[in-house]
């Protein structure tokens, strides 16, 4: 869950939603970070994994992915990844 400027204010607007009150990662947020600097792909795979895992026991992982979708969040909510839709282009620039 890493902000960019102008995503922070949206991203404490969902971190006060009443409706994640139990969150299990309450405490845990870089493990749910999109990307963490100098971490290898590898490292961040097993993280993301590990996060995603703390997800599927969450209580709250419903209402969790509708404020993702809602601020259009960037990071792993509700055990998926959610990214930018200019995240998506720019990786499918490198990728072709
Ligand atoms: S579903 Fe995952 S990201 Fe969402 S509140 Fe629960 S632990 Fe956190």
């Amino acid at each position: 869950m890493t902000p960019r400027k102008n995503q922070l204010l949206p991203l404490l607007e969902a971190l006060v939603n009443p409706d994640l009150e139990g969150a299990a990662c309450v405490g845990k947020a870089p493990a749910f970070d999109d990307e963490v600097p100098g971490e290898s792909d590898a490292d961040r795979l097993v993280r993301l994994e590990n996060a995603a895992y703390i997800c599927r026991g969450c209580p709250v992982r419903t209402p969790c992915a509708a404020a993702a979708l809602e601020h259009q969040s960037v990071g792993l909510w509700a055990g998926q990844l959610q990214k930018q839709p200019d995240q998506f282009k720019s990786r499918r620039k490198r990728a072709s």
